[in-house]
């Protein structure tokens, strides 16, 4: 968790509300146990299918050789090869890896596309490295779980510290290997060498597509009605940037260096100028400094957390006064919360819905890289929109149906996707 300059630090979760692996299998188990899951099939998907941990020798620019460590997890690819991200951070470890991975398994089923979930992670600081150690420590990474990565068996993708570039060295180093060039090995590459049009934007665009969809369910209107977004980075500021555009109100937004606060609305583009010439949002005269920890609470009809994990607990969740959240982050709110936003009426777009968009664009590009052929960018809006939607409309169906939660609906649509191809598949034996 950063220091207390953002705010959120103030506001973390009480120990023990925040074990990555337990907050992600609490979800399960109940989702689990109201579908009356097969216990065999429960077994089974309790457990990720292989942990790669990993050595990683890595000759440094002052002649040292340092030891990194580094994971990858395959937790299921029942539905299709594994997806997910890689990260570069200190904070990663085999725990936090285990349940991205598990989450990236209900994400790829509950949008429908034809992906397992993975995580990766290098435990390193990899803004006290060169370029060239890091992309050392890349390629390193990539030679030693190269007998799991593969078009067809598991797809990397970007993730924290991690970027297009990195991705164009994972994809050479597999196609020196290969002996020949595979693109589709990992998708948010650079555009110039096989990236999708539209993968930069597509999570922001997506968290957009189910706050309109979340308005329409609740009976509100898109003009004029109040968002505030944590965190102004790739997610946070494109979803305000678009919901701006249709005609919400952005009244609070914000980075790691605090938020800002304007009832009558932020201009989203002075902001993002301004944060183009001072890289941080401090300082930005648009509106009232606030904290970070004030923004999850104040006075807005939509509150999209954009930014961290775990902001949203059982301390600060009875305060809320957002209508709607949707979590454009991965795990904003702790299990703890979710009980008090329940009782209070607050309908939840789970982070397995709202950030979908991101990976169905990666889809999109392996899609594209598989067939030599590339679409036009509103193509690809086009398509990631009718992914949503459907999706957005299948959990909302089920929640209604089974009369459960967004989140609790999202999690028991996407098991049983994956419980009913286990079925059918059966156990080899
Ligand atoms: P990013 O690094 O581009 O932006 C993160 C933003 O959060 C920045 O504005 C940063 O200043 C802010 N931030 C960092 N620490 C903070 C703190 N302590 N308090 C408040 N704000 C803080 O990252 P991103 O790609 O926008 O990802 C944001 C979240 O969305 C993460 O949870 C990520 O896992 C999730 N996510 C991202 C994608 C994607 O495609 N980028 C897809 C799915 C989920």
């Amino acid at each position: 968790m950063e220091a207390a300059v953002s705010g959120v630090a103030v506001n973390a979760a009480p120990t023990g509300e925040t074990n990555p692996f337990e907050a992600m299998m609490q979800r399960f188990d109940h989702a689990a146990e109201l579908l009356s899951l097969d216990e065999g099939i429960y077994r089974i998907l309790r457990h990720p299918e292989k942990q790669i941990v990993t050595s990683i020798p890595v000759a440094m620019d002052n002649g040292e050789i340092e030891v990194f460590t580094g994971y990858r997890v395959l937790y299921n690819t029942s539905r299709g090869p594994a997806k997910g991200g890689i990260r570069f951070d200190m904070g990663v470890t085999l725990d936090e890896v285990t349940a991205l991975a598990a989450w990236m398994t209900w994400k790829c089923a509950v949008v429908d596309i034809p992906f397992g979930g993975a995580k990766g992670g290098v435990i390193c600081e990899p803004f006290r490295m060169s370029t060239a150690e890091l992309e050392r420590l890349t390629r390193r990474y990539t030679a030693s779980i190269l007998e799991v990565l593969g078009p067809e068996s598991d797809v990397p993708a970007p993730d924290v510290n991690t970027n297009e570039q990195v991705m164009a060295w994972i994809m050479d180093t597999y196609s020196m290997h290969k002996r020949h060039t595979v693109t589709a090995v990992v998708t948010g590459k650079p555009v110039a060498m096989g990236g999708s049009l539209g993968r930069l934007e597509a999570t922001g665009r997506g968290v957009k597509i189910v706050v309109k969809e979340a308005l329409r369910e609740m009976g509100m209107p898109l003009n004029g009605t109040r968002i505030a977004v944590q965190g102004f980075g790739n997610v946070g500021s494109v979803a305000a940037r678009l919901l701006e555009a249709e005609g919400m109100t952005v009244v609070a937004i914000s980075d790691k260096t605090g938020g800002i606060y304007n009832p009558n609305g932020i201009y989203v583009s002075e902001a993002l100028e301004y944060i183009r010439h001072n890289r941080f949002l401090e300082g930005f005269t648009g509106g009232d400094a606030i904290t970070n920890e004030d923004l999850l609470e104040i006075d807005c009809d939509v509150l999209a957390p954009c930014a961290l994990e775990n902001v949203i607990t059982r301390r600060n969740a009875g305060n809320i006064r957002a209508k709607i959240i949707a979590e454009g982050a991965n795990g904003p709110t702790t299990a703890f919360a979710d009980a008090i936003l329940e009782e209070k009426g607050v309908f939840v777009v789970p982070d397995i819905l709202a950030n979908a968009g991101g990976v169905t664009v990666s889809y999109f590009e392996w899609v594209q890289n598989r067939e030599g052929y590339y679409w036009r960018e509103d193509t690809v809006n086009e398509r990631l929109r009718e992914v949503m939607i459907r999706a957005f409309d299948q959990v909302l169906q089920y929640s209604k149906a089974h009369n459960v939660n967004m989140r609790t609906a999202a999690y028991m649509l996407s098991i049983d996707r994956v419980a009913a191809v286990h079925k059918l598949r059966g156990i080899y034996a």
